[in-house]
């Protein structure tokens, strides 16, 4: 038996024969041409052929895996339309007089090598999308088919990397999971493969060899471990977890619409976090009492200058509206650090995690800024909305902020344009700094809120985002659990809520730990809220 341990993407459990998906290759051969005008207008066909393919995938999907992860290919296919995709290709094909099959690979190639370079991950699983579209088209116009190669059994489905496309069109009877070499957890392929209830695990990097096609395996989704050639008492020991789980799912299920409560009838909110309009729907889905960290900074990232008023009120508007009378937390922006816009033209630094971040940027730029809470300000009008600021680490920079919204609303009023006037404006607990002044902090915050992965990063002063560096990542640290509880009692003591929005609220086995601190909210991934409540009600 071989063990290989990789990130589980999609939870379940899976048995049968490894089998690597047999992509047809396609001809990107540079082949010199004659004529440029003609060349293009080939391209320009295969792209309009490419547009109605993805009009027609994107309805045909929405039963599939819902009707906000089919929008993907309306993005897909706005991207045929994008100069920044298609003008490349054109002067390719113009200046070195070859082929469209090679100007769309050669230009796709790059442009996706720009994002698998970015820093932040979201941008990096864009990749694959520009794969993904650059694969159609050069289909299109060498005329070749690339099917998945499936065989008659189900088996579990092996690739460097699936393109969304290839995991929306997988046929659900002949897939019983996907492993992958490359990937990112918020890719497109691990969404799809956990709406669709596919079990996934990704990152197993070579050690995912050719070699092992064709023999038996299993996966668990949940712990990441695929095992080659899987021994009698391992079978056993995944086929107990897999009725397990079938019962836990059936159990949990009672739990729905269920408001959440501790042993002794102590009420906490389970919210959810998200990153874009789409997310709510994921938050309702997974039954989520409100949303407790809306990630703006999503709307600025993957575009190419700064998405105006209009443009973030219509996103705060449309989840404010789908969550109803819910509360949503909108987090301002938290751009820098792991989350780098090329056109914020943020100078180089040393140690981005300890630079120009969050709120820092916020207060250094008062237009950008108001732009943001005007935005939010608007949109409140149509739902339950909360402000929270990112980053705070003294009480200048909460009164600063504070000010910002209070010229904001300032700035609407004198336009009449109608907005909440007593939004909740909370903060983020994120560094050691703001736990230790808590107590002052909380005379002027709504609420609070722990980031627990980047309060962990600045307490242990170990980098997020650095793998290498995880042995010496204790989450659950000494330091940082009496950070939360001090955070929480002078919280209290003020009278304002106190909640969790970082990973570890999520984290099964500190719930019970959290409950006895008296933590008020947990805002976690919307496919862990069911599991929580019911925790929760024993602790
Ligand atoms: C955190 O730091 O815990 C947090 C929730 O914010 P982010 O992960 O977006 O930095
Ligand atoms: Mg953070």
């Amino acid at each position: 038996m071989i063990t290989l341990q990789g990130k589980g993407v999609s939870a379940g459990i899976a048995r049968g024969r490894l089998s690597f998906l047999k992509r047809k290759s396609l001809s990107v051969e540079k082949r010199p041409i004659d004529n440029v005008e003609q060349e293009i207008e080939r391209f320009n066909v295969a792209r309009k052929t490419a547009a109605e393919q993805l009009d027609t995938l994107a309805g045909e999907m929405t039963d599939k895996i819902g009707k906000e992860n089919a929008l993907l290919f309306e993005i897909h296919r706005m991207m045929l339309e994008d100069t920044d995709y298609t003008d490349p290709i054109i002067e390719i094909i113009t200046s070195e007089k070859v082929c469209a099959e090679y100007a769309v690979n050669t230009a796709g190639s790059r442009l996706a090598q720009d994002f698998a370079d970015m820093d932040d991950e979201y941008m990096k699983a864009r990749a694959i999308d520009i794969y993904d579209v650059s694969r159609r088209v050069i289909k299109l116009l060498s005329g070749e088919d690339y099917g998945l190669g499936e065989s008659g059994e189900p088996v579990i489905l092996a690739a460097d990397d699936f393109t969304p496309s290839e995991t929306a069109q997988l046929n659900r009877n002949a897939v019983l999971a996907l492993v992958s070499r490359q990937g990112a957890a918020n890719s497109h392929t691990a969404i799809f493969a956990r709406t669709m209830g596919i079990p996934a695990v990704i990152s197993f990097g070579a050690f995912l060899s050719g070699d092992l096609s064709g023999k038996q395996a299993a996966l668990d989704g949940e712990t990441g471990v695929l095992y080659i050639e899987p021994e009698p008492d391992i079978i056993k020991e995944l086929e107990e977890k897999q009725e397990r789980l079938r019962k836990e799912k059936e159990a949990l299920e009672k739990r729905r619409g269920k408001p959440t409560f501790t042993k002794d009838g102590r009420p906490l909110k389970l919210y959810a976090n998200i990153g874009s309009v789409s997310d709510a729907d994921a938050a309702l889905a997974g039954d989520a009492e409100g949303i407790g960290l809306f990630r703006s900074e999503f709307l600025y990232l993957g575009r190419n200058d700064y998405p105006d008023e209009d443009d973030q009120y219509e996103s705060y508007r449309k989840v404010l509206e789908k969550m109803g009378n819910r509360q949503v937390v909108i987090r301002t922006l938290d751009i820098g650090a792991d989350k780098q816009v090329d056109y914020f033209k943020l100078p180089h630094e040393e140690n981005p995690a300890l630079g120009m971040r969050a709120i820092r940027i916020c207060l250094t730029r008062p237009d950008l800024f108001k732009t943001q809470l005007r935005a939010i300000y608007r949109a409140s009008a149509h739902g339950n909305a909360a402000i929270m600021f990112p980053m705070i680490n003294s009480l200048e920079e909460l009164l600063k902020a504070k000010e910002s919204a209070r010229v904001a609303r300032e700035e609407l009023a004198s336009k009449g344009v109608a907005f909440k006037e007593d939004v909740p404006i909370g903060i983020m607990i994120e560094t050691p700094a703001s736990a230790l002044i808590s107590d002052v902090l909380a005379r002027e915050a709504a609420f609070f809120s722990i980031g627990t992965n980047d309060l962990t990063q600045y307490t242990l002063a170990i980098d997020r985002q650095n793998d290498s560096l995880s042995s010496f990542c204790d989450t659950h640290h000494e330091a940082i659990l009496r950070l939360i509880q001090l955070t929480c009692e002078n919280a209290h003591r003020a009278g304002i809520w106190c909640g969790i929005c970082g990973g570890l609220g999520g984290d099964y086995s500190l719930t019970k730990e959290f409950v006895e601190m008296g933590l008020d909210e947990l805002s976690v991934e919307p496919s862990r809220i069911l599991k929580l409540r019911s925790i929760i009600a024993e602790c």
